[in-house]
Order: C-alpha cells, then structure tokens, then sequence
C-alpha cells in the first residue's frame, strides 16, 4: 500500500503564531479571557463588523450556548438541513430539542428555503443555517421566513469566515452564528471556536452562560466588585495559549485566503473540460456570493465513480475525503424518526461528492500531481 504524502489537509503554523505562543507560554496566565482573547475577539469584531464576539472552545460548544441563549427545551424543534454536520444538530438535540431535518438545493448544497415552511410549526424555536462551503444560504428568503413565524436565525458558519453575501460577511446575518477553528478549517488553533452575537440583546447572558453561570466577566471589567452564581451555565472558554495560536492565524488571515484562492482557481481551471467531459458537476457559487476557499468538491455522477477516484487518489499517496452521511439516515437520525427518502437531495449528494487537498502549504508540485491523477480518470 502506497503511504498517503499528500494529506488532506495540513496545518499551518507560522513564525508569528509560534512567537505568540511563547509569549502566552511565558506570561502569568495561562486560564481563558486574558490579553489574546481580547485581541482575538476584538480583531474578529473587527473583521465581522459585529457588536460581540466570545471565543469558545470549539463551534460544537458555540452550538451549545447558543441552545442555551435561545431557551431550546424539551419539545421544542429546531430546523436544520439534513446535509451537515452532527453538531449542527447535536447542540440542540442535547438540550430535549427535536431536530427537523430539510432537504438541501442541487446547486448549493445549502438548506432549501422553499421547504422549510412545511416543516414549521408553534414549536420550532430557530433555524439553523449552514454555509456550504462557505457559500451562503439564500439568507434573504430565509431570514424573511423566520421573521413571519417569529423565530429565531442561528448561522453555523464554520466554514464561512472571510465569505459573504452581498457584500455582508457572513456570520452576521442571525442573531447569534457559530464559527469554528478546527484545524480542518481556514484559520486554526487546533480546537477552537467562537460564538458571534449579533443581536445585542443576548450579549450579557452569552457572557455569564460561557463564564459558568456566573458573572464573572462583569467582575473582571470592573463594573462589580464581586462576581456570582447567577443563571444556568458552563465552561467554554478557551486557555490563552490557543488564542495567542489563534491571534496569529488571524493576522496571517490575508497570506492564507491568497493561498487557498490560489489552490482552489488552479483546481478550478485544469479540471474544467474535464468535468464537462466526465459528467462531474462543483457545487454552485451564485453571483451575489464571495466564498472562503474551504473546500474543493467534486459531485460525481455515481457512487461507484466516487469509490474508484478516490482508490486512485490513494494509490498515488493522495487523500480525498467525503462527506456528509445525511443526518436524518444517520443511525440517529433514524431513531428520531428520519426514513430514506425524506431529503433526496442530501442522500444523492452525500453518495457522489468528494473533495480534494485543499490548504494553504499545498505546494504547486503537490498541486499538479493532484490534477494529473484526476485528469487521467475517466468516470
Ligand atoms: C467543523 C464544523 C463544526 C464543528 O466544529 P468544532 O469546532 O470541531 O466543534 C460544526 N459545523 C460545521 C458545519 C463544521 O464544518
């Protein structure tokens, strides 16, 4: 068996992410919300153009707090299309919260506005969105649906930062959205995550909730002279160590979107007559969209072309990865009542799309032979 050379995906730490490192190792705290938090969540205030931005140890835990701002209880019912990831719905699910799963669109792969309504009723507490790849939802038509039936919009934008729609990053359009720095995901600490609060009216909860149930943040502003347990809570937040990681990622943020927008245009432009050719289709990038670069996905046209590519990959010592199983076939998603059947599009999709060695380390040696593999399959 050929040993895998070119991975999925590489990390990659840099001069200054190391110095930060240091810097955080060798100063007196270690705990969470010291002096690379604040940067952190101030830059990406910045970047976002938000009122509030609270680092949290991962999009799953933003996930999580945003169940709790919300009051998700038991019997309530949280929308969330089928194509996504376990935490997407997991976070509400956790909380006695019933998941209902939507189908997603052919183009996008993003939640289908026009089915949500069907599955609305005087339960359904909030919709959750996710940004495909970082191309937005149709958040126009959706944030019009919610604001009818008078429920909330969370955006899970793990893969969204840096993206937008009509000119407005994404990540802003709901009351509260999710971020993730995973290190699959553009920037990175390895675990990470924040949770953006744009409706001002969740901010001081969201900070209790996150310092665990108490109002310790209020302590250490100065504006209480001693902090207490005062509502429900938990503890999400992350140690400096990470954030000053995190903090030089960030600000390597304009060096790393050029070099994944350069991996994904060359992909895009050496395999273009050869997905004409072999029937394989990209997930669409509406006009009014700008995308993040996350990921490169082919859509194949069988599952059996699929298992062969990615063999053939393989077999070169390249690793291409699928995903998502549609939740609603997933072993838990069955036991919630999910059938085959019930979201077309996420059980076409899921058995078809592929995607391919996308980071910003991808050299252009690394590059060709990704594309020269490609180009020689035929489906
Ligand atoms: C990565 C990811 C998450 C989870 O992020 P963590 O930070 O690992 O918890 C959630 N939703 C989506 C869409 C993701 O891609």
């Amino acid at each position: 068996m050929t040993a895998i050379d070119i991975p999925f995906n590489r990390v990659f730490v840099g001069d200054r992410e190391k110095a930060y490192v240091a810097e955080a190792l060798s100063s007196d705290r270690l705990s969470g919300d010291g002096r690379f938090t604040r940067r952190c969540s101030e830059l990406l205030e910045q970047i976002l153009g938000a009122p509030r931005v609270l680092l949290t140890t991962s999009c799953t835990h933003a996930l999580e707090l945003s169940a709790l701002l919300l009051d998700v209880g038991p019997g309530d019912e949280v929308v969330v299309p089928s194509f996504a990831f376990v935490s997407t719905a997991n976070a509400y699910l956790i909380r006695g919260g019933r998941p209902r799963f939507v189908d997603v669109r052919r183009d996008t792969l993003n939640i289908d506005e026009s089915k949500v309504e069907a599955v609305i009723t005087p339960r359904t507490k909030a919709i959750v969105l996710l940004h495909y790849g970082g191309v937005s939802c149709e958040v126009e038509a959706l944030l019009q649906i919610a604001r009818r039936h008078g429920i909330a919009v969370v955006e899970d934008n793990a893969h969204g930062l840096f993206a937008s729609y009509d000119g407005r990053p994404l990540g802003t359009f709901g009351c509260l959205s999710t971020q993730s720095f995973h290190e699959t995901k553009n920037v990175t600490c390895g675990e990470g995550g924040a949770i953006v609060i744009n409706d001002p009216q969740y901010i001081e909860r969201a900070e209790i909730i996150r310092e665990k149930g108490t109002d310790r943040t209020r302590f250490f502003r100065g504006e209480i002279d001693k902090y207490t347990w005062v509502d429900v809570g938990s503890s999400y937040l992350p140690a400096e160590i990470l954030a000053a990681l995190l903090l030089g990622q960030l600000e390597a943020r304009e060096r790393i979107q050029a070099a994944r927008r350069r991996v994904w245009t060359t992909y895009a432009d050496r395999l273009e007559s050869w997905t004409r050719e072999n029937g394989v289709r990209l997930p669409a990038v509406p006009e009014r969209c700008t995308q993040p670069y996350h990921h490169f996905c082919l859509i194949l046209p069988s599952p059996e072309c699929r298992v062969r590519l990615m063999e053939c990959l393989r077999r070169a010592g390249i690793l291409s990865v699928f995903h998502y199983q549609p939740l609603h076939l997933s072993r838990m998603g069955v036991e919630l009542g999910g059938q085959e059947g019930d979201c077309p599009v996420s059980e076409w999709v899921s058995g078809r799309l592929l995607r391919l060695p996308l980071f910003a380390g991808l050299t252009e040696v690394e590059q060709a032979r990704v594309t020269d593999e490609v180009l020689r399959f035929r489906c």
